[in-house]
């Protein structure tokens, strides 16, 4: 049996409907913002009952922007977590900001009491990951924004539909990234982004900068640069959309049956953790396990594609040499770089294909 790890070749082997969405499109003329955007956002925000969306180029331009548009300044402090993708941090930078690192807690989302360390008169935001799908403790890191003056950012690029406390993701923040990349929960032909916004105002700042600064044809208001969603790619996000739910259950259950079974496997698989009133979405399904690296040699001789998410956190990247850190110092995510590693969850896996992942583990610490 083969399980594969990306599921593109599954959710695009009936296109005709996709086509026929797209021709339409095209015979309306309208490729960039237009109809099929605004249609797109509306859907998006109402999922996740925040009352702005707004689409651009990328998950990546989503936290640049939204780190602009809240007004930060050059050299301003912004914490974040060193377990996540590199694009958190490469945002923080590209927005003129310094990047403040700290651990996770579980080796998954930042450590709230580390935050707190962290804050100093140069801060100026917090961007909580949503690191796999799970979810930050949003309740507390609201709490400490709002006490100290700092605004909050949200990467959920990780995490479309996930939520705490029956609030979903987005709901928190003062602004939010999502991508829609083709490997992310929701996800286009390509690169893709949006932000969500509860403030009308930076709904409409980030409109503006994101469109070249223009109020109409012929007046630009400030310098801004050209990062929209294409309409080709709306088009195809709000196809998806229609069966995200389902599918994003769907996803949760797969989860599901591998934490059951893995339960049993004693001290050998650690399945992941959450706190009580997450929803977690388990974009990325993530156990730290017992000789990892073996681990993943049986799965892959076996057909099943795991991967490492991933092998070296970002305060131990060439890129992050100037930031100032040093091995040792986030144990979490250092430990986690050696012994977690990612199995194929995603919705389009069979019964079978998710019986066959869970009996191929089995079997490797059953020998
Ligand atoms: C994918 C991802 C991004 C960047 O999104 P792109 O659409 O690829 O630019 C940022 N942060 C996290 C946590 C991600 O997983």
């Amino acid at each position: 049996m083969n399980v594969p790890f990306s599921y593109l070749q599954r959710q695009f082997s009936e296109l005709d409907g996709y086509l026929a969405d797209l021709r339409e499109l095209v015979s309306s003329g309208s490729l960039t913002l237009g109809h099929a955007v605004s249609e797109f956002e509306r859907g998006f925000a109402a999922l996740h009952g925040v009352p702005h969306a707004i689409g651009v180029g990328s998950g990546t331009d989503a936290l640049v922007v939204a780190l602009h548009a809240l007004g930060l300044q050059p050299g301003d402090e912004v914490i974040t977590c060193t377990n996540t993708f590199v694009a958190t941090v490469g945002a923080i930078v590209h927005a003129g900001g310094k990047p403040v690192l700290v651990d996770s807690e579980n080796g998954y989302v930042i450590d709230v009491d580390q935050v707190e360390a962290a804050v100093t008169s140069r801060t100026r935001a917090i961007l909580a990951v949503h690191y796999t799908g799970n979810v930050a403790d949003m309740p507390r890191l609201r709490a400490i924004a709002d006490r100290r003056g700092l605004a909050l950012v949200e990467d959920a690029c990780q995490a479309t539909l996930g939520g705490i406390n029956g609030r979903s993701v987005g709901s928190w923040g003062d602004a939010t990234a999502f991508s829609l990349h083709p490997l992310k929960n929701l996800n286009v032909w390509g690169d893709g982004g949006l932000i969500l916004t509860p403030s009308a105002d930076l709904a409409a700042r980030i409109r503006l900068y994101c469109n070249h600064g223009l109020i109409d044809r012929d007046t630009c208001a400030e310098f801004g640069i050209n990062s929209r969603l294409d309409a080709v790619q709306a088009v195809i996000g709000s196809r998806l959309m229609r069966d995200l739910p389902a599918m994003s259950a769907r996803q949760i259950a797969n989860a599901a049956r591998y934490d059951a079974a893995f339960g049993e496997l004693g001290d050998c698989v650690d399945v992941p953790v959450r706190r009580p009133g997450v929803r977690h979405v388990y974009h990325l399904y993530i156990v730290r396990a017992k000789r990892r690296d073996a681990l993943l040699a049986h799965l892959e001789r076996s057909g099943v594609r795991a991967k490492i998410h991933y092998p070296r956190p970002v305060h131990l990247q060439p890129a992050a040499r100037g930031l100032g850190y040093r091995e040792g110092q986030f144990p979490m995510a250092e430990e986690h770089g050696r012994v977690a590693i990612t199995l194929p969850a995603h919705p389009y896996l069979t019964d079978d294909e998710v019986s066959y992942t869970i009996e191929q583990v089995r079997q490797f610490y059953r020998s």
